[in-house]
């Protein structure tokens, strides 16, 4: 499993980051200021660190530095006014950043570039009874192959990395297809409607009138 350590003062927005974390199939813990997250990093192993930028004790610039020498990618959450006069130097350090408020899948999609990047992603994803090879590009349904499309196949390893999420079409279709959404919905539900019968994920997968998709965990 994937572990990340959520550096994050604000409670709350530690919270929602952890729960749709966990939910998406991350390990996490949390650390709440500066000091604490050096005394976890030092004890433990990472493969990603969210990581705020003013923090109690020892900033995430700061922490940034102790942090680079170990070769654990992080990616910084800040608020827009901490970027200003530090964009160049200070933020190259860090594989990536995010502005808060941030949209939830798009910080998913930030740590996939970047855990990809460092060759830390699964290989294996799994959703009730499909185990998704993600370098063998196979799906298997109790121990069957399913025969998906190569689309229908990144449609699948989409919403289950997006699951209990709703997803508004364009943005599934230019993340999959990845070219602009024309409003042709067509494509997209043919691709569903396949998808669901091949997986059996017919009550899962939801279709939300006129807000999009959703693959729901809990049915
Ligand atoms: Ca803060």
């Amino acid at each position: 499993m994937i572990k990340i350590l959520i550096v994050e003062d604000e409670h709350p927005i530690s919270d929602l980051i952890r729960m749709n974390l966990e939910d998406a199939g991350y390990h996490c813990t949390c650390a709440f200021d500066g000091l604490e997250a050096a005394d976890m990093i030092e004890e433990q192993t990472f493969d990603l660190v969210l990581l705020d930028i003013m923090l109690p004790h020892i900033n995430g610039y700061e922490l940034l530095d102790y942090i680079k020498p170990l070769q654990i990618p992080a990616i910084f959450l800040t608020a827009k006014s901490d970027l200003k006069d530090r964009v160049g130097g200070l933020i190259s350090g860090a594989e990536d950043y995010i502005i808060k408020p941030f949209e939830i899948t798009e910080l998913l999609a930030r740590i996939q570039v970047v855990l990809r990047r460092f060759h830390k992603s699964e290989k294996v994803l799994a959703f009730h009874d499909l185990i998704i090879d993600l370098d063998k590009r196979t799906v298997h349904k109790n121990g069957a192959l399913a025969d998906l499309t190569p689309k229908e196949f990144d449609l699948l390893v989409y919403f289950v990395r997006n699951k209990d999420i709703v997803l508004d079409r364009s943005k599934i279709y230019e993340s999959v297809w990845e070219t602009e959404y024309d409003g042709n919905t067509r494509t997209l539900e043919l691709h569903i409607q396949r998808l669901r019968k091949k997986t059996g994920l017919e009550k899962h997968l939801k279709t939300l009138y006129k807000s999009g998709y959703c693959l729901d965990s809990k049915e």
